[in-house]
């Protein structure tokens, strides 16, 4: 999908409440609605209510906001739907499966035997892991 600018962004449209959602949580900052492709019941999206296309361009301050709201709303739609755990998910560029270019952060209620999976795992061993490490350390 090619870059979105805020004129064209789905999510803008949805805040500015030009297209049909469903809300459930919203502050000065941020706002919170249902996924149109549920993984499962109660998939929530948090966005900023301002476009940042990804993670790495949104500021520092609203990634604070984003990390006590969904660490706040996050425990309540679990408990509102009686759901038994959690995931947050941020797929941050086309690799990762970020489809949409407004920021956003998935709250994935999870329930007992859902038989949703994980990403798998896989081996190493200690020298892998020492020269990733390494060099993660020496880059960053
Ligand atoms: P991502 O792959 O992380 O970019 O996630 C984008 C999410 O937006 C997907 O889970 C879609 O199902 C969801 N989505 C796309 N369009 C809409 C829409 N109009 N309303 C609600 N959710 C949407
Ligand atoms: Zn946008």
């Amino acid at each position: 999908m090619a870059d979105m600018t805020r004129e064209k962004c789905i999510f803008c449209a949805i805040i500015a409440d030009e297209v049909a959602h469903y809300r459930v949580a919203s502050s000065d900052l941020l706002y919170a609605f249902l996924d149109a492709y549920p993984i499962s019941r109660g998939h929530t999206l948090v966005v900023p209510r301002e476009h940042f296309s990804s993670l790495e361009t949104t500021p520092e301050m609203i990634i604070k906001e984003m990390a006590i709201f969904v660490a706040q709303y996050a425990p309540k739609i679990t408990r509102a739907l009686d759901a038994d755990g959690f995931n947050i998910g941020i797929n941050n560029g086309r690799a990762a499966g970020q489809a949409v270019d407004h920021a956003h952060w998935h709250i994935i209620p999870r329930y007992e035997g859902d038989g949703l999976k994980s990403w798998p795992n896989t081996s190493t061993n200690a020298e892998k892991l020492s020269r990733v490490a390494e060099e993660i350390r020496r880059k960053i």
